[in-house]
């Protein structure tokens, strides 16, 4: 389906409600029957009509259909933020005594997850470096049930051959779910290489004005129901009425947004990366980037984020740069309307700060929607009074 359908109608029956373009924010906690029978079929199923809105909501569902179909998946399930989906994913296709493999350094609270919750279950998890298939046969034992793969990494933008650990994992009956936020079903659809579930945080790039929360699950509707089952109606992680609309609202203008973000992108990153000042600059579809010819066959683009580092071994002058933006906003998340940048060294102790370590010297700019050369001034001036 042509992308502009899905976002402009896809799911919407606008005769039902008064022709309206914006659809109506339903805000009910539950849904009245007239028929005990009715009542009945909503409690054998409630995948199948609506009994209460943790369960399903109409305008939440507007939402779900148009992001399955952005994602060429049958279904989808939409959370109050990323971090709920990716639970629900992996937590409803693990048991006791479970083996995972994950990329190392994923995002935070899949990684809390790992290392902190699914261990008092007796679930344990191997971190790989996820950049080559040998890596993923060689961490895979009989027990391993799931691959975790965030690609490209939001830090690092470190990247996996999608296509080839789908292939790996279908043959070993392991279940696949990716963290696609970076890139979004606009430049990259996981689905169609073979793996099982895309997760993206809706937060960043579809709510896009960094004022909702929301998180995206999708895959098959057979799995999408297992999930509903259990997880999303148990633990009641579901996007709420008023934040499905608000996500409704930012999908109508993400294609607008992520092509504007990508010119401004590579306009900031290029004047990073020829700045006295700055050593180098991680950026996935930059031609220095170590995997750029995967990067290029898998993702049909790349935007907002990328890392530099400052030609230092202090910490000291990454935290005057930092402070000394005037316009560019310190914070973490992205893919807003503002533009952010967060040094790595704000979750190091100080002590514990290594300058042999490059990933300690980390800074992560995101570009959002400003003029380009409105963000390059700010930068220059920031660069410039470093000594
Ligand atoms: C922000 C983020 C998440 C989590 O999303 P929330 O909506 O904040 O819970 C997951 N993965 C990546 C890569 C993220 O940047």
């Amino acid at each position: 389906m042509d992308i502009s359908q899905i976002i402009n109608e896809l799911g919407e029956d606008r005769e039902h409600y008064f022709n309206a373009v914006a659809p109506p924010i339903v805000q009910t906690s539950n849904f009245a029957f007239k028929k005990v029978a009715d009542l009945s079929m909503a409690f054998e199923d409630e995948m199948n009509g609506y009994l209460y809105s943790r369960g399903l909501n109409p305008t939440v569902d507007i939402l779900r259909r148009k992001l399955a179909a952005l994602d060429g998946a049958e279904d989808c399930l939409v959370f109050n933020n990323g971090a709920a989906a990716i639970f629900a994913g992996i937590f409803a296709n693990v048991k006791s005594g479970d083996h995972l493999v994950s990329v190392k350094a994923p995002y935070t609270w899949a990684q809390r997850m790992f290392d902190v919750i699914l261990p008092r279950f007796g679930i344990t998890t191997t971190y790989i470096d996820g950049t080559r298939i040998e890596n993923w046969e060689e961490a895979t034992r009989a027990n391993t049930t799931f691959y975790y793969l965030e690609s490209p990494n939001s830090w690092d933008f470190a990247i996996q051959p999608i296509k080839e650990v789908a292939v790996l994992a279908k043959s070993k009956g392991i279940t696949t779910l990716i963290d696609n936020s970076y890139c979004t079903p606009l430049y990259q659809k996981p689905i169609e290489m073979g793996i099982d579930m895309a997760m993206q945080t809706a937060t960043k790039y579809i709510g896009g004005h960094s004022d909702t929360l929301g998180g995206v699950l999708c895959g098959s509707h057979a799995m999408m129901k297992k999930i509903f089952d259990s997880e999303y109606l148990n633990i009641g992680s579901g996007i709420q009425p008023f934040n499905a609309w608000l996500l409704i609202r930012g999908l109508r203008t993400l294609p607008a947004r992520i092509e504007r973000i990508t010119r401004s992108t590579e306009e900031v990153a290029k004047f990073m990366q020829q700045h006295p000042k700055v050593d180098t600059v991680l950026f996935p579809l930059a031609e220095t980037f170590p995997q750029y010819e995967l990067a290029r066959q898998q993702m049909k683009g790349a935007c907002g984020l990328f890392t530099f580092t400052l030609k230092t071994d202090k910490r000291e002058p990454i935290v005057q740069f930092c402070e000394s933006l005037q316009h560019i906003m310190m914070a973490v998340s992205w893919g807003g309307h503002e533009s952010l940048v967060i040094p790595k060294c704000a979750g190091i102790k100080p002590r514990d700060f290594d300058p042999v370590n490059n990933t300690h010297k980390y800074i992560r700019m995101y570009v959002g929607l400003e003029e380009p050369q409105y963000l390059i001034a700010d930068l220059e001036q920031a660069l410039s009074g470093l000594d």
